[in-house]
């Protein structure tokens, strides 16, 4: 069995399409796909109905940007309903966030002297709800200012860069209880990566838990060899459910190949479990597994 947990379609900032992804994940040799656009289940629809006419496994899920002590923290949800009002209240507010950064990235390019527009911008991002650093990246190709989206974060988007802009990311604990409201689980993707937590120890990790997360992103491409061992620790020590997964974005990241990392299927059994729990104890009408 293999399975990989976190991947993204042009619903949010991969290249595939929701059931190009599917084929893509069905070549691969993969048993059991999760989409985790971020911040929308745009992507879950086109997906389930690919998937169906495949043996593929498919989980509905999304990648939440959330903050927690003033630092981003990707938050894994797997199968909530997205239309329970407080966790839709959250994804509207980064959906409007993600927006309204759009023309603040452009404004500084053009400072720069970059001769991009919001249209370059909206082209790239092909009708997204999440747009982000890499739609505009895209675009900054397409215009040959740069060769490719790693150059464009280097040069222009990356934290510290001259075009680089925050934006707003849902309380973590907000986010953790209305995942929960809707019937779904919680998983921190690659929590000692980039840009992540910084590196939130065991401590950190039993209190996040107590307040409902499942799990945690173990084996992933920002997480040496060293990190991955004291992470499974940790998980095997607290309870916590431990997965493996790519991040693949289609061609908009490089080595995040499809099954690169995946998930222990005593793993995802367990998942799967405590999804079954929260969707009995939220009473909601959480989306399917396909499949499954
Ligand atoms: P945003 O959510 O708009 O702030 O953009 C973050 C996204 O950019 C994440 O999905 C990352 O995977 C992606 N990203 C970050 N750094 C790079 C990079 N150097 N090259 C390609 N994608 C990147
Ligand atoms: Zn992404
Ligand atoms: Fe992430
Ligand atoms: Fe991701």
């Amino acid at each position: 069995m293999r399975i990989d947990l976190h991947t993204h379609s042009r619903a949010s900032d991969g290249t595939d399409a929701p059931a190009a992804l599917v084929r893509a994940a069905v070549d691969a040799g993969l048993d059991v796909l999760a989409i985790t656009d971020h911040d929308t289940a745009d992507g879950w629809a086109e997906a389930s109905a690919a998937a169906a006419e495949t043996g593929l496994t498919l989980v509905p899920g999304m990648e939440i940007s959330t903050r927690h002590r003033g630092r981003g923290v990707h938050l894994l949800a797997f199968l909530p309903d997205p239309s329970y009002p407080p966790l839709a209240a959250e994804l509207e507010q980064v959906l409007r966030g993600r927006a309204s950064r759009v023309p603040a990235m452009v404004a500084r390019l053009r400072d720069l002297g970059i001769d991009i527009t919001e249209d370059d911008v909206r082209a790239a991002a092909h009708g997204t709800a999440a747009s982000g650093r890499p739609h505009v990246a895209d675009a900054l190709v397409t215009l040959g200012v740069v060769p490719d989206r790693t150059a464009a974060f280097d040069r222009y988007l990356g934290w510290g860069r001259p075009a680089h802009v925050d934006r707003y990311a849902a309380p973590l604990e907000d986010v953790l209880r209305a995942v929960a409201g809707a019937g779904g689980v919680s998983v921190i993707a690659h929590p000692w990566g980039r840009g992540g937590l910084g590196r939130p120890d065991e401590e950190t990790l039993a209190a996040l838990q107590a307040v409902g997360l499942t799990g945690i992103e173990v084996d992933h491409q920002d997480h040496d060899e060293q990190a991955r061992d004291t992470l499974g620790a940790i998980a095997r020590d607290l309870g916590l459910v431990a997965t493996g997964a790519s991040d693949y974005h289609g061609d908009g990241k490089t080595d995040h190949e499809l099954g690169c990392n995946s998930t222990h299927p005593d793993e995802f059994a367990r998942l799967l479990e405590a999804a079954d729990r929260a969707a009995a104890a939220a009473g909601r009408d959480t989306p399917a597994v396909v499949n499954r």
